[in-house]
């Protein structure tokens, strides 16, 4: 009977160590700087352990034995950071990708989680077949159709399979469940009025109807906002996370914009609603990089990620990809906005790691501390003197495998 199971391990190992690195292996990531995701001082000559696709031991190197059998990835000169995150993008829009061609982009670019908000449903079929992505692409989370009034936003702007239409409470609760049944952790709801104040928006009923189901099923709920009214709105539902932030003017309400003067400083009330939405744990995506490429000046949405990071915000980093031709990858310029509104590029890393997986529904990613999944890059370099060294990839980890050189 023993020499049976010893053959049987001698089997398994055989099997095992086919794939490079071995799944029951321990990987030891040595002497890099860890920087693990929360926003906490880096630790310079730091050892990462990872078992069975799951951080052990993250800390001083001085303070573990690596183990003997353990494969070591020599992190020396360079940095470890968690898996980075857009939790802000549309992966099934591209005009000429699948969405697993996005998904292997983002992963070689070291974005091992993507999130999805705003699909057809067919779109949502596809990335729920593989949501985790194996060692080949990132992982999703997904909204699927966006949940709007019937002849809401998305479906005049975007075409009418992005909408999932609802009239009234019960309607509104039948497609909550119907996403979560898709595998949707996510609901995306959209208050917009279009730029004539033409499309109609989700009631307050219908909207609070929808937060409490959601959140019933452990779903988040993050909401398209571009104009101050529909942020109003959107809070008085009780949504969780707020996309965009208000930049274009209210067609028929006052204040038009939350906005006054040429460099566009924030009138008290707004202040007062992005304090209110840090204090409640409300988080922001601002999708910068999306901003910039519109018509719209970016002094408003600067000047209110200023005011919300100023109060103590949750930020995510999103991109909104594949909108205005912004590519699937690493979100640098969306990080080099944040750096602009103020955070420290400490905080920046929080946000396109810990953030944007918290944002995502993914509580179990971007932070590298025991417990958490394995999804880290190593990057040559310093982020925190230069953020572009998270271009500098020397190695991508998804759930403790080693998927790029
Ligand atoms: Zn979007």
């Amino acid at each position: 009977m023993i020499r049976a199971r010893l053959v049987f391990a001698g089997v398994l190992m055989l099997v095992l160590s086919l794939g490079g690195l071995a799944r029951a292996e321990t990987l030891a990531i040595v002497g890099g700087t860890l920087i693990d995701g929360s926003g906490a001082p880096p630790v310079p000559g730091s050892l990462v352990l990872v078992e069975e696709g799951v951080v052990t031991y993250a800390g001083p190197l001085e303070e573990m034995d690596i183990p003997e059998q353990a494969h070591i990835l020599d992190a020396t000169g360079g940095t470890v950071v968690p898996g980075l995150v857009d939790a802000h993008a549309h992966l099934t829009a591209h005009p000429d990708m699948s969405p697993r061609q996005v998904r292997r982009k983002y992963l070689l670019a070291g974005v091992t989680l993507a999130c999805d908000l705003g699909s057809s449903m067919q779109g949502m079929a596809r990335l729920a077949q593989d949501p985790d992505g194996g060692d080949m692409f990132c992982r999703v989370a997904f909204a699927g159709p966006v949940i709007c009034a019937p002849g809401g936003y998305p479906g005049p702007m975007h075409g009418e399979e992005y909408s999932l239409p609802v009239q009234g409470p019960d309607e509104a609760r039948q497609a909550v469940r119907l996403l979560h049944e898709q595998g949707a952790t996510l609901v995306k709801l959209a208050f917009e009025t279009g730029p004539a104040g033409e499309w109609p928006v989700l009631d307050q009923e219908t909207a609070r109807a929808i937060v409490d189901k959601a959140h019933g099923l452990s779903m988040l709920v993050r909401v398209h906002v571009e104009q101050y009214s529909m942020l109003v709105r959107a809070l008085d539902a009780g949504v969780d996370i707020i996309e965009h932030l208000p930049h274009t003017p209210d067609p028929n309400q006052e204040p038009r914009l939350p906005f006054t003067g040429s460099e566009l400083s924030l009138i008290p009330e707004y202040q007062e609603q992005l304090t209110w939405m840090a204090s409640r744990g409300i988080a922001v995506t601002p999708t910068l990089t999306a901003a910039s490429r519109a018509h719209w000046s970016l002094d408003g949405p600067l000047a209110a990620v200023a005011a919300f990071h100023e109060a103590e915000g949750r930020l995510a980093v999103g991109t909104d990809s594949p909108f205005k031709g912004i590519e699937p990858g690493l979100p640098l310029e969306e990080m080099e906005l944040l750096l602009e509104a103020g955070l420290s590029p400490m905080e920046v890393i929080a946000a396109a790691t810990r953030g944007g997986a918290l944002a995502c529904n993914r509580a179990d990613l971007g932070l590298i501390r025991p417990g958490m999944a394995a999804d880290l890059v190593v990057v040559d370099g310093d982020p925190l003197m230069d953020i572009t060294a998270l271009s500098r990839l020397k190695a991508v980890v998804k759930a403790g495998q080693i998927v790029t050189p």
